[in-house]
């Protein structure tokens, strides 16, 4: 057996950035820049007022109080999108909304709700206002020509914003993995039809293409692989015509007399490797590359197949594009009930579901029953792999535990 970490690192060795592609600011979000932006203007492109008011020089109300006010007259209007470019005389104000432009001249605002408005021609002061007040500065936000955001970020909503403030109206970001999905067995029908003796639906297909989908890959869908050694080859080989960024399989990967799907891939892939892994569920495992494909060749028992993808699907696919947040940074939590385990030499990871505990307290984990390989209907719920060392066999309702996110960081 082989640890899960040394597996992960030999896959992660042999996995390339995906090619660079320009697309609109708007379909964006969630993509990782692959080179970073530059700004050619100043954000705020001007010095600008943060609040409707008067602007003024602050030097001419310094001596303004509640026991002796100054008064000013008001010689204009500025409002947001006007250019602002007539100066404010020395002993003038004038009226001026959020977002305009300050005249030259003027070095501070004085919002609306503390100054006294005597009809529309002068403004009366009582008290002093300093220089620079509710004043936002050119280039505060982005200093001109500066780096706006750097190769390898993730696109928030926010840093959409940011790009559309400096014009970035497209952007280069790694390309989304398109990633083909085979299942594999001879029970398998399609999921709408009536289940006959010996049959089952191909449930894997679906869970596998979902969490494509939310992780932002592409999923393809392929055929179901009969357990049959030329109709494998033939799958495989016309997937490859498909040019995808990686493929992978469930089923047929175990010890049995009809997992073709292992000895298929080793007789066509490259550096193809025949794992079992020190974990549970998902102690078999095949990767390698096909064509220059990576290739994952997952458990087919529903449960172990999306613990096997999380571990090492998602790390490469993350890889693929730059993105951070493949392997995610194991959190603790504590467990809301005890357990008791059955003893093992591998690893285990248990669905488990977080509730995050609010401030100042421990996140809490329930730990649906149904924690077989085989069963979806506790998994169905969770939000997180709890992971439980070989040698834990009982452990008390209030254990600290540490724990695998299932939800990938929202960008
Ligand atoms: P295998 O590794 O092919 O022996 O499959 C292990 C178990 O997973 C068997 O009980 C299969 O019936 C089941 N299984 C395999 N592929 C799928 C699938 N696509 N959907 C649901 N269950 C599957
Ligand atoms: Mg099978």
């Amino acid at each position: 057996m082989i640890s899960l970490e040394e597996v992960r690192q030999k896959i992660l060795e042999r996995i390339q950035p995906l090619s660079i592609e320009e697309i609109d600011l708007s379909e964006a979000t969630g993509r990782t820049l692959a080179k970073s932006v530059h700004s050619n203007d100043a954000i705020p492109p001007f010095d600008n007022t943060a609040m409707d008011g008067f602007v003024i020089h602050s030097d001419d109300i310094s001596g303004a109080s509640e026991s002796s006010p100054t008064t000013l007259p008001v010689a204009g209007i500025i409002e947001a999108g006007m250019p602002g470019d007539t100066p404010l005389s020395p002993g003038e104000a004038m009226r001026i909304y959020t977002g305009a432009v300050i005249p030259p001249g003027g070095d501070a605002i004085v919002p609306f709700e503390i100054c006294q408005q005597d009809g529309t021609d002068a403004v009366t002061f009582t008290r002093a206002a300093r220089h620079g007040d509710h004043i936002r500065r050119r280039g505060e936000d982005v200093p001109q020509g500066g780096e706006v955001l750097s190769a390898g970020t993730r696109l928030s909503p926010a840093a959409i914003g940011l790009l559309a403030s400096v014009g970035a109206s497209r952007v280069s970001v790694f390309r989304r993995p398109r990633v083909a999905v085979h299942s594999s067995g001879n029970e398998l029908i399609p999921i709408d039809s009536e289940l006959s003796p010996g049959k089952i639906r191909n449930s894997n297909l679906y869970s596998l293409c979902a969490r494509l989908k939310r992780w932002g890959a592409i999923p393809l869908p392929r055929p179901v692989l009969r357990d049959d050694l030329d109709e494998i080859r033939k799958g495989l080989k016309e997937t490859l015509e498909e040019k995808p960024d990686a493929i992978l399989t469930t089923g047929g990967i175990s010890a049995g007399d009809l997992d073709f799907i292992r000895d298929v891939a080793r007789e066509m892939g490259e550096d193809v490797q025949i794992r079992k892994v020190s974990m549970k569920p998902g102690k078999p495992l095949v990767d390698g590359s096909l064509g220059g494909v990576p290739f994952f060749g997952l458990p087919g028992n529903p449960a172990a197949c999306l613990v096997s993808f999380e571990m090492f699907v998602r790390p490469a696919l993350a890889q693929m594009e730059g993105r951070t947040d493949g392997t995610p940074p194991l959190r603790s939590g504590v467990l809301s009930a005890g357990c008791h385990l059955s003893p093992g030499q591998r690893l285990r990871w248990l669905r488990g579901r977080v509730n995050p505990g609010g401030v100042g307290a421990a996140d809490m984990i329930d730990l649906p029953s149904g924690q077989g390989s085989h069963l979806l209907t506790g998994f169905s719920t969770a939000n997180c792999l709890v992971r439980i060392p070989a040698s834990e066999l009982e452990l008390a309702e209030g254990s600290t535990v540490e724990y695998w996110s299932l939800t990938e960081e929202e960008a």
